[in-house]
């Protein structure tokens, strides 16, 4: 299997640096290929804006959205965006691996995925008609590839637990999952999450080795999330809401699960 590691920790010697080399070795050992964006590293330019689409006449008007369609059509990305989206047709697993920061992925990779999720390659895909709205949301260029988070949180688990006070973790993660992966195609693996990471000793940094390698030997065969796909029968189209008789009780993140 070709698993590509996209990895935004500034600090190699970190708890996300020692957990990313685990990872890379434990992967190969079991002889998948890696490839890893390491953004920092890589000094990733997070922000999306008019150098990233080439030959655009000078004192045009911008379009973040247009250019990216333009730029992408006609081979005219910048090369560090064209790079990551071969990486991600290359793997046949994602895994995005970050510290929680501010209830969400550092800046520099939301801003991976700004700009390497051009139009035309990530959203803007497939027919859009009364009986599909383009290929998203379990369809799309990335169908048929997995996904799997790598989260550090400094909060407890019961922080983050049903009735805890920063909210619940698979609620702040929905953007990402369904959002950012489910949406261009990608089957969401259940998240890896590490709890409270200001009481970690060698000991439990050994059980997060452990428990995180398994994770990661049965990339291939854990169910992903079962989010409801856009285009087979659960949403009125073009009204994207879920038909009445689908999941009457509930409304929110959690109607959009099966
Ligand atoms: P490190 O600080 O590098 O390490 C954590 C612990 O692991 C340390 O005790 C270290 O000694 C130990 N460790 C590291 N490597 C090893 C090793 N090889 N063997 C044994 N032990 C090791 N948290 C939240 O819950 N919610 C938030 O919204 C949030 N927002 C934040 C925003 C910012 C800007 C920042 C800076 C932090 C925020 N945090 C938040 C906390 C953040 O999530 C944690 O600091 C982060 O996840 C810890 O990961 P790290 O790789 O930086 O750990």
């Amino acid at each position: 299997m070709n698993v590509l590691l996209v990895y935004a920790h500034p600090e190699p010697r970190s708890l996300n640096g020692s957990l990313k080399d685990f990872t890379i070795k434990r992967l190969q050992a079991a002889g998948h290929a890696v490839q890893v964006s390491d953004l920092y590293a890589m000094n990733w330019k997070a922000p999306l804006d008019a150098d990233d689409s080439l030959g655009r006449a000078d004192n045009s008007r911008f379009d973040p959205s247009l250019d990216s369609k333009r730029a992408f059509e006609e081979g005219l990305q910048s090369a560090d965006i064209a790079r990551e989206q071969e990486k991600l047709l290359w793997a046949d697993t994602l895994l995005l691996q970050f510290p929680l920061w501010w209830f969400s992925m550092p800046a520099i990779l939301k801003g991976w995925v700004e700009r390497v999720y051009a139009y035309g390659f990530a959203y803007g895909v497939g027919e859009h008609s009364d009986a599909r709205w383009g290929d998203r949301y379990g369809e799309g260029t990335l169908a048929g590839k997995r996904a799997m988070l790598i989260v550090s949180a400094g909060g407890w688990e019961s922080h983050y637990g049903p009735r805890g006070i920063n909210g619940p973790m698979d609620d702040l993660l929905f953007p990402i999952h369904h959002g950012i992966l489910y949406y261009p195609g990608f089957d969401v693996l259940p998240p890896f999450v590490i709890y409270r990471t200001g009481r970690i000793d060698e000991a439990r940094f050994a059980r997060i080795c452990e428990e995180l390698g398994q994770r990661l030997d049965q990339l291939q065969q854990t169910a992903p999330i079962a989010f409801r796909p856009q285009n087979a029968g659960a949403y009125r189209i073009p009204e994207l809401t879920l038909h009445p008789d689908v999941a009457t009780d509930q409304q929110g993140f959690a109607a959009h699960l099966m």
